[in-house]
């Protein structure tokens, strides 16, 4: 059993060119994660934004001490920006999601549940509808996983989670070890 009372939640938020996607995001993790507000340290990861995501941050930050910017100098890819701000969360446990609000904040809770359980060190978000995916995302991604799978001997991916999941640091400790700079956050 995890330490329930006395834990940090970092929640990681890889961003490009995200200005209309901050304030949203903010007001729907304040909405779902209320019970636990004081638990979190929330990292946005500005991935070389050309638009003001920078700025807005910024200006969150100044009202909201929970709040911390890694801001990379260029745009690297979602695989390296989540890779730099995993060198910068402070959490017991740490959620990966995306700013556009496809990744429902509330099953956060249920991430959290499962965790302080302690007998999960990765708890992850699967699809179950992929209805609104056009047909070419649908086929590309059903191959995907079939492909991966195949060739991957022991580490098999779970089919149809995103990268929106819970890690414990420990998990976190294993990846900040790993030398590689061509990351796919999927197979960890
Ligand atoms: N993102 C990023 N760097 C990039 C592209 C995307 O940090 O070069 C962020 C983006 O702002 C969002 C998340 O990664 O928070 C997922 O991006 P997107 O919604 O475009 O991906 P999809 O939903 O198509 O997987
Ligand atoms: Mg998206």
């Amino acid at each position: 059993m995890k330490n329930i009372n006395n834990y940090t939640l970092s929640i990681l938020v890889p961003v490009y060119n995200e200005r209309e996607s901050i304030l949203p995001f903010m007001d729907a993790l304040n909405t779902s994660l209320h019970s636990i507000k004081d638990k979190l340290d929330i990292v946005f990861v500005n991935d070389g934004s050309s638009d003001d995501t920078k700025r807005i941050i910024e200006s969150v930050i100044e009202s909201d001490s929970r709040v911390s910017l890694v801001n990379l100098a260029r745009n690297f890819g979602k695989e390296s920006a989540m890779t730099a701000g995993l060198d910068h969360v402070q959490g017991d446990a740490c959620v990966i999601m995306d700013v556009d609000l496809q990744d429902p904040p509330e099953l956060i809770l249920k991430f959290l549940e499962l965790w302080q359980t302690g007998d999960w060190d990765t708890v992850y978000g699967v699809r179950v509808d992929r209805s609104k995916d056009t047909w070419v995302k649908r086929i590309t991604a059903g191959g995907f996983y079939r492909f991966f799978n195949w060739i991957a001997a022991e580490t098999k991916i779970p089919e149809n989670a995103g990268d929106f999941r819970l890690i414990d640091k420990t998990v976190i400790d294993a990846i900040r070890q790993l030398p590689e700079r061509n990351r796919f956050m999927k197979a960890y």
